[in-house]
């Protein structure tokens, strides 16, 4: 089951089409978020719509106004009516003329989808990642930052992955230094201290990296954005992914080599997810009082 809004209003999914002169399917000129909706409450919204308000000023797109997105989620999810869903909110350059410039284009097209997202089949062995040969580009060529509806090299990456056997793509930048998963956020804790590399080193500004390392570095946990390769994976006690439709992923092997087998870090952010939603996330109105009496008014909070 899936729900569907384009341009300001709930549309079936027959009328939830777009123009094939859309300069997001003639040239992947968009952006997206992928959001968690957990307990009727969609988790980390304001931080999402700043990531995409952020990405907006790096490809130069006009983004609407936050409120008018803000709507389109709380209105989407509100359709789906279920407590736990993955909403996809894009927004694309809109429809122009065949050429490449954007000059030809009218109003952006925003739509988003409710509905559901696993990635991978669960398993307590954890999951096998493949290095594979494509690099991730550098932030000087396309910054990986941006969630760009390009997302081919993210597409080849799993699909050589998956042609060697794995679940998942270990990426890495034309340093040979470990950029991130196809479509998630890589963690190891090496000698006891958990650490994740910089976005510089070609990764996406997780939200579920952001909120692992907030977590942890509360409870104690020494945490340190640091460049890692393959090595320090090898040897760490324990590997595992995030991202908002991964979850907490524990990685069980890498290159067919059996990696640490703790699990304790990956555990403690599974079991604080529901917590955290509690806590950060903005109740989807009509949702949250299903399970909990009145109905909530629409949060308003910061803005980015
Ligand atoms: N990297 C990539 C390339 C992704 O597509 C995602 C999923 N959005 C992530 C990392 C994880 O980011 P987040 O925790 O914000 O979902």
């Amino acid at each position: 089951m899936k729900t569907f809004w384009m341009n300001g209003a709930i549309v079936d999914e027959e009328d939830a089409k777009v123009s094939v002169l859309d300069h997001g399917l003639l040239y992947g000129d968009g952006i997206f978020e992928g959001i968690r909706v957990l307990d009727g409450r969609v988790v980390d919204l304001e931080l999402h719509l700043q990531r995409l308000a952020t990405a907006a000023k790096a490809i130069h797109l006009q983004l609407p106004a936050l409120d008018y997105l803000r709507r389109a989620v709380l209105e989407t999810t509100g359709a789906l009516g279920v407590m736990d869903s993955y909403v996809r909110l894009l927004v694309t350059r809109g429809k122009g003329a065949l050429g490449i410039d954007v000059a030809s284009c009218g109003e952006p097209m925003v739509c988003c989808i409710a509905g559901d997202l696993k990635i991978y089949s669960a398993s307590g062995e954890g999951i096998r990642l493949a290095t594979v040969s494509l690099r991730r580009p550098a932030f000087d060529v396309l910054d990986p930052r941006v969630k760009s509806l390009n997302y081919l090299n993210n597409v080849m990456a799993k699909m050589e992955a998956k042609r060697h056997g794995a679940d998942e793509a270990l990426v890495l930048n034309s340093r040979g230094t470990i950029a991130e998963a196809s479509v998630a956020n890589v963690f190891a804790r090496v000698d006891g201290v958990v650490m994740t590399p910089p976005t510089s080193d070609g990764a996406l500004g997780g939200l579920s990296r952001r909120r692992a390392l907030k977590l942890l570095t509360a409870r104690g946990y020494e945490t340190r954005e640091a460049s890692l390769t393959r090595f320090d994976l090898l040897g760490a006690s324990e590997v595992f992914l995030t991202g908002t439709g991964a979850g907490v992923v524990p990685v069980g092997w890498l290159d067919g080599e059996r990696l640490g087998q703790e699990r304790e870090v990956s555990s403690l952010l599974a079991s604080l997810v529901h917590d955290y939603a509690e806590e950060h996330g903005t109740p989807v109105p009509g949702l949250t009082a299903l399970a909990s009496g009145p109905v909530p008014a629409v949060a308003a909070r910061a803005t980015g």
